[in-house]
């Protein structure tokens, strides 16, 4: 289904690279190339209880696929993302970094959005890596959009705020497009400790 989303997409709209606009192909060789590069680690302000990692900073081409990946036009994108994805998660595994095998857990987004795009994208890129994928975060729609809040202000609007549906079996690793102050991440490590998962790690696309 997602493939032929895909197509029909790529008839209806010029075909650009998702990276950098450059005419031609969905992603050209360049951009393929800055997006194979491996995750470090890094240091929100808001640290969870586990090491963050994050694929490069919030700059093209991650910032501009990250952007891509939320049209609903651009299924082929969160394909090749997921593919990205599996790799990061081979990297920081052959590393020791992470134990093989953990459980995907997309972080939460508010429910709103995610509909309004068509479908949780980060969610949708976990799926597209073929590891095991548990949605089981959610944000309260309480919860205030996170955009111009600051660390303290996003930390006090998501205290309490994330539901968990049920608790994935075995080693967790949070998933999320852009890594900013951290309060997202750390409030899902947080809900997940709390209902005794075992979250080993966060991995993001990008860091602002
Ligand atoms: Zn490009």
């Amino acid at each position: 289904m997602a493939g032929m989303f895909g197509q029909i997409g790529e008839l209806v709209l010029p075909r650009r690279c998702a990276g950098c606009g450059h005419p031609g192909e969905l992603l050209c060789t360049r951009c393929r190339t800055a997006l194979a590069a491996p995750p470090r680690r890094v240091f929100p302000k808001s640290t969870p209880h586990t090491p963050v990692f994050a694929l490069a900073p919030y700059a093209d081409p991650h910032r501009a696929v990250v952007l891509a990946m939320k049209e609903r036009n651009h299924l082929a994108v969160r394909s090749h993302m997921g593919a990205v994805l599996a790799a990061a998660l081979d990297y920081l595994e052959a590393r020791g970094e992470i134990p093989a095998g953990a459980v995907l857990v997309p972080a939460p987004t508010r429910p709103r959005s995610a509909r309004a795009r068509g479908g949780d994208p980060v969610e949708q890129v976990c799926r597209a890596s073929g590891r095991r994928v548990a949605p089981v975060l959610a944000l309260d729609p309480a919860a205030a959009d996170q955009a111009g809040l600051d660390e303290a202000a996003r930390r006090a609007n998501l205290a309490g705020r994330v539901r968990i549906a049920g608790v994935p079996r075995g080693e967790v690793v949070v998933v999320d497009d852009v890594v900013t102050t951290g309060a997202t991440l750390q409030a899902s490590v947080s809900a997940l400790l709390a209902h005794g998962a075992n979250p080993v790690a966060c991995l993001a696309l990008c860091v602002a």
